[in-house]
């Protein structure tokens, strides 16, 4: 499958062929045939809120989840906050992407969710139901974590991994093959991981992807710069940049 959009949309065109209902982690009992669509956002909210657009445009909805340890993007920025409320205008769920490695082997880790939860929480304005693990260890993996008794979903709980079938294009790449996953008709219970960054108009190569994140970064970079610092460009000028 390609990194594109159009073949993103193909993807969602196919699940509801097969008639699959576009699920959350608490509804999906429900139905018979079910698919939770999860993605993480590691990098980059703007790239998941164009996502969250597409799939709003085809009546598709997911949970996006988001880090709040992140050296990418700072949650309460006002453009950011602005995008994590659109996810949720747009009819998607917001979820906690929660990093073990910010914290020591000494931590109790099910605290320090439920504390990111309530932050998550504060910055969106709506309740956090959902958590899912960034990079996580083979004991996080083991754990099957009980969050906040239970009120909060560990989408890495055995539930989704057992009992769903678990497809994901970790590492821009999906391992399996999932249209034919889809297509067998095998499993009533799909659980589809996604991360928005690699997915573009045109397909890009993870290179390609990365160098031009980085660059666009830095052109963003400067902008905050020229609100912080008088007559920047007496100093430091655009041009100069590596764009
Ligand atoms: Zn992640």
């Amino acid at each position: 499958m390609k990194f594109t959009y159009k073949a993103y949309k193909e993807l969602l065109m196919l699940l509801i062929d097969q008639g699959y209902k576009f699920c959350n982690y608490h509804d999906y009992q429900n139905y018979n045939m079910s698919v939770i669509i999860r993605h993480d956002i590691d990098m980059d909210i703007e790239k998941a809120v164009r996502m969250a657009q597409i799939e709003a445009e085809m009546g598709v909805t997911s949970t996006y989840f988001v880090l709040v340890t992140s050296n990418f993007y700072n949650i309460f920025s006002k453009e950011n906050q602005a995008m994590l409320r659109k996810l949720h205008e747009l009819g998607h769920e917001v979820g906690l992407h929660f990093d073990e490695a910010k914290y020591d082997g000494e931590t109790d880790l099910v605290r320090a969710m439920e504390q990111e939860a309530v932050l998550l929480e504060q910055c969106i304005g709506r309740p956090v139901w959902s958590v899912s693990m960034h990079r996580p260890s083979k004991k996080t993996l083991e754990a099957d974590y009980l969050i906040k008794g239970g009120q909060i979903v560990n989408s890495y709980g055995t539930e989704f991994f057992r009992n769903h079938k678990y497809v994901s294009d970790s590492r821009r790449n999906w391992r399996e093959n999932v249209h034919a996953i889809i297509r067998s008709g095998k499993y009533a219970r799909l659980h589809v991981l996604t991360h928005p960054f690699w997915y573009d108009v045109e397909e890009k190569t993870a290179r390609e992807a990365l160098k031009s994140f980085c660059e666009s970064r830095t052109g963003t970079c400067y902008g905050w710069m020229q609100d912080n610092v008088r007559d920047l460009d007496e100093i430091l000028r655009r041009s100069e940049l590596c764009l």
